[in-house]
């Protein structure tokens, strides 16, 4: 039974009580929720609202073995079709589903981090990667015989892939633990913001904003206290950096931590790690009570300056939205991971009404590097605009998928041909609410003055239909929408009807000035990034690769002389066929 403290209960407790009850439970249920709404004093429907947000929250039950199939575009190239049947056959039921003994529950989920290993699927949030038909096998035979899926699921490979200017490479190069913390002791905070300022480190999670200003910002305002929030919640297609940095060096994940409260004046730090990861949960608590133990976080850390600071970690529970930092804010408070409008930004008013600074992984880990190797060196790496070095997650149509740690001003062409591409087709550059990239764009140079990138590389070659690849990136907007401003949530769906109709073969000319001017719409007044970018990929493609799309040109009238109503009606013919075929 789940025991809830008599005590006043913060509210940024609830998606730990909703995990903790749905691990034990399997689901949250009825009564659960009204026993949770009294000991938060909230609703019941301010519980419900926050629990149905999040994709890993059931209300009803979700197995002994809750398996979910990454269902990424990655992965549907990668054959995820014949793992999806091996799964169903073994347990007996379609996927959406509960097996009829409730050990099972199949459901997808969108990209889990694993693009370079695919096909992949978490069950109990423990990864299994490379799957087979015959794994999948093996796998429910083990769990049908009492294994638990910890005793033999797999460790991700980092796949850590390194290009010619090997001796250039700042993140992955061997470190010393608690060396870049000596810098405490005989600097200011504002040394340290000023040194950053210097480096031109900027957000490493795609807005690229600068890090010393940000850091600045927060140093500025005067309140009380302040918040450190890393941003562990890569959840845009294709990214799997981050994971790797938390699997390999979270040492300097929470070095960078500790320097940034430091510079801003963070009394609290949160690792936000989104609920895709949790198998990486406890290697992270252990490395924070390590620098715990010898007292570089807590009370009086050594430092020029009065210094307290600790760390925890917090769980996201499945919504891409919550990498956004507004709604990443809010999740942490147990809210709906709805973002805001950007009155005030999280520097001023965040987490708690309180000054938060929101840094991405790969930001904050930079951090100790740049200490380390010296700040003209970190300069003397990458372009004017970009200097220093970026990871990219490189997966699809390639022969050397993983993680590349680049100098800012490489060649896109030389790029592609290091990471063995041989026929690409269209690459879908910083994933989808990114840009789509063609043969046009491969002589450019990828650095802030050209071709910006978060993080994630998708390969696409010759073999592949772009309209069904756009179809992808579609619903994976319409389903990750929060649904809060009516232009994202209802033109996205318009959107994905635009396409569907491409795909059917009947869309026309009207159907295209349609998505134009919708996309602008959509751009232009939607709250947050996610409504702003989702239109990129479809109206790149449209641009980038006419041949593709010219069919598309002809007027309504040509378009309903090809129309076939036999085309058309199928699939109702093929499944009334199938069920009824017994009868007669
Ligand atoms: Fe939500 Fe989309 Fe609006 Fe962002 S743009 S706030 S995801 S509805």
């Amino acid at each position: 039974m789940i025991m809830l403290t008599k005590n006043k209960v913060d509210r940024s407790q609830l998606m730990a009580v909703l995990w903790e009850i749905q691990r034990k439970k399997r689901h949250i249920a009825h009564d659960d929720i009204t026993k949770i709404a009294k000991e938060f004093d909230l609703s019941r429907m301010e519980v419900e609202g926050v629990l149905t947000f999040y994709h890993f929250f059931h209300r009803s039950d979700c197995g002994k073995y809750t398996i979910y199939l990454n269902n990424s575009i990655i992965s549907k190239h990668n054959g995820m079709g014949s793992i999806q049947a091996a799964f169903e056959k073994e347990i007996g039921v379609p996927l959406g589903n509960l097996s009829f003994d409730k050990m099972f529950g199949l459901y997808e989920t969108a990209c889990i981090g694993l693009s370079d290993q695919e096909p992949a699927c978490l069950i109990n949030f423990q990864p299994f990667t490379n799957l087979t038909p015959e794994k999948v096998k093996t796998i429910i035979s083990k769990l049908r015989n009492g294994e638990k899926p910890s005793d033999f699921c797999d460790k991700p490979k980092s796949n850590i892939q390194y290009t010619p200017a090997i001796d250039r490479t700042v993140f992955f190069k061997p470190y010393k633990d608690f060396s870049s913390l000596a810098f405490l002791k005989s600097n200011k905070p504002e040394d340290l913001i000023e040194l950053i300022k210097k480096s031109k480190l900027a957000g490493r999670g795609g807005a690229f904003f600068p890090t010393g200003l940000k850091w600045q910002f927060a140093r500025q305002n005067k309140a009380d206290i302040k918040y450190l929030i890393c941003n562990a919640d890569e959840g845009e297609p294709g990214t799997f950096k981050d994971r790797v940095l938390l699997q390999e060096h979270p040492e300097t994940l929470i070095e960078g931590m500790i320097l940034a409260a430091y510079a801003v004046g963070a009394s609290e730090g949160i690792v936000y790690l989104r609920g895709e990861y949790r198998y990486l949960k406890a290697a992270i608590e252990k490395v924070i009570a390590s620098y715990k133990k010898y007292n570089f976080l807590g009370n009086n850390i050594a430092a020029k300056e009065p210094f307290n600071f600790d760390i925890h970690v917090h769980l996201g529970a499945g919504a891409y939205i919550c990498g956004e930092e507004t709604a990443l804010i809010h999740s942490i408070e147990g809210k709906r991971g709805e973002p805001s409008t950007k009155v005030v930004f999280p520097v001023e008013r965040g987490y708690k009404d309180k000054p938060t600074v929101v840094n991405n992984v790969e930001t904050l880990c930079a951090v100790p590097h740049i200490l380390e190797m010296g700040v003209d060196k970190w300069l003397s790496l990458g372009t004017e605009k970009t200097p220093g070095t970026k990871l990219l997650s490189v997966s699809g149509d390639c022969k050397n998928k993983g993680i590349y740690e680049i100098e800012w001003g490489m060649n896109f062409r030389e790029f592609l041909k290091i990471i063995g591409a041989e026929n690409p087709k269209m690459i879908q550059w910083s994933g989808p609410s990114g840009n789509a990239l063609s043969e046009a764009d491969f002589d450019r140079t990828i650095s802030g003055e050209d071709l910006i990138c978060g993080g994630s590389v998708m390969v696409f070659d010759e073999t592949r239909d772009i309209p069904t690849i756009l179809k992808h990136f579609s619903d994976f907007f319409v389903d990750e929408s929060c649904g809060i401003c009516v232009p994202c949530r209802t033109g996205n769906f318009l959107l994905n009807r635009k396409i569907n109709k491409m795909i059917s073969g009947v869309a026309n000319r009207k159907d295209m000035i349609d998505i134009k001017e919708w996309s602008h719409i959509i751009k232009t007044t939607s709250r947050c990034g996610l409504g702003q970018m989702s239109s990129n990929s479809l109206n790149d493609a449209i641009e980038k690769f006419p041949k593709v799309f010219e069919k598309f040109m002809a007027d309504e009238s040509a378009c309903k002389k090809s129309f076939s109503l036999e085309k058309a009606t199928a699939d109702y013919d093929r499944i009334i066929n199938e069920i009824t075929s017994d009868y007669e």
